[in-house]
């Protein structure tokens, strides 16, 4: 089995069925609008946005998210991941009443326990949200710059694409780089091609989540091969919310083609019916990927880890020994 890592997973996004059954027992909350035979169902935006809050609304204590994070990373490692970075939302822990630093030593205890189980190594990337506006995206960018815990090496921007203009989010990113983080911003999902060149223009992040619509510009498609700019790809994700009509009109394969650097990834992996493994498999059957090739995958993700030198030669080091493995 090949190695993986994942760079792009939203933690409130990726709680079981299984575990969102255990957490509403336990608060004496009802599941049927949005969990039905063990998966959740939703049947546009609205719905999802709701199913989604639904269930991370079951997360409210520091031990709800300790286990939201352990429980992820174990299955993860269960399928062959030996790294995982997660994006976690401090904004979410407030709803719940939990302060940043609380939330986040939570799901670093996660992490830890993870770790110590199955040896999986966890990196948390802290997320502002762009529709939540700038001065909060800001609040989100302190906090990751001052918070000081070992595990969170990396800043994010995630939500509505559409909202607002990247230069009034550059303040935040410097700050987060000026603080030693990793930057990655979603652009290039909902919005199109226009959306990647102005996140390049004007965040300049090391990453950038999807990317995808980049497509629609080979010039922008050369710039991204060139300036060597790491694309988190969610291709089931994608063809879920109909980025893509399908996989055979998903543009991974010409990414990759024009030396574009591509990872990937889950998203929010239950509510898409996937999971890191399932996305292997899909590019292994659909884009015709051989182990070689999804290794690659693995290791452009590892290479562009947001994480210390030590551990990433110690993790490359583990993906040559899979990758050997019969
Ligand atoms: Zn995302």
């Amino acid at each position: 089995m090949v190695a993986k890592a994942e760079l792009h997973c939203h933690i409130e996004g990726a709680a079981s069925p299984d575990l969102v059954v255990v957490q509403a027992r336990k608060y004496g909350v009802d599941t049927s609008s949005f969990l039905r035979d063990g998966a959740y169902i939703w049947h546009d935006f609205t719905s999802f946005l709701a199913a989604y809050d639904a269930a991370a609304g079951l997360f409210r204590t520091e031990e709800d998210y300790a286990l939201l994070a352990e429980d992820y990373l174990t299955g993860l490692a269960r399928d062959g991941a030996i790294y995982s970075e997660i994006f976690i939302s401090p904004d979410h822990a407030g709803k719940a009443g939990l302060s940043p630093g609380a939330y986040a030593d939570a799901l670093g205890e996660g992490i830890v326990r993870a770790r110590a189980s199955t040896g999986i190594e966890g990196r948390m990337i802290v997320t502002g949200i762009r529709h939540f506006g700038a001065s909060s995206v800001m609040a989100a960018a302190r906090f990751a710059a001052g918070c000081g815990h070992r595990l969170v090496t990396g800043f994010g921007m995630a939500g509505e694409e559409r909202f607002g203009h990247p230069r009034d989010y550059v303040g935040a990113f410097d700050m987060a780089r000026e603080a030693g983080l990793g930057t990655t911003v979603h652009a290039g999902e909902l919005a199109g091609w226009e959306s990647v060149a102005a996140a390049l223009d004007h965040i300049r992040p090391a990453r950038i989540g999807h990317g995808v619509r980049a497509i629609e510009n080979p010039d922008l498609v050369r710039r991204l091969a060139d300036e060597r700019v790491v694309l988190e790809v969610c291709p089931v994700s994608n063809v879920t919310l109909k980025v893509f009509a399908d996989f055979a009109s998903h543009p991974l394969p010409q990414l990759l083609a024009a030396g574009c650097r591509v990872t990937l990834n889950s998203d929010d992996p239950p509510h898409f019916h996937t999971s890191l493994a399932h996305e292997y498999a899909v590019a292994a059957r659909v884009f015709d990927l051989d182990d070689n090739a999804l290794a690659g995958l693995t290791r452009t993700a590892l290479e562009a880890a947001f994480i210390d030198e030590a551990t990433r030669a110690m993790l490359l080091r583990r993906l040559g020994d899979k990758a050997v493995a019969p």
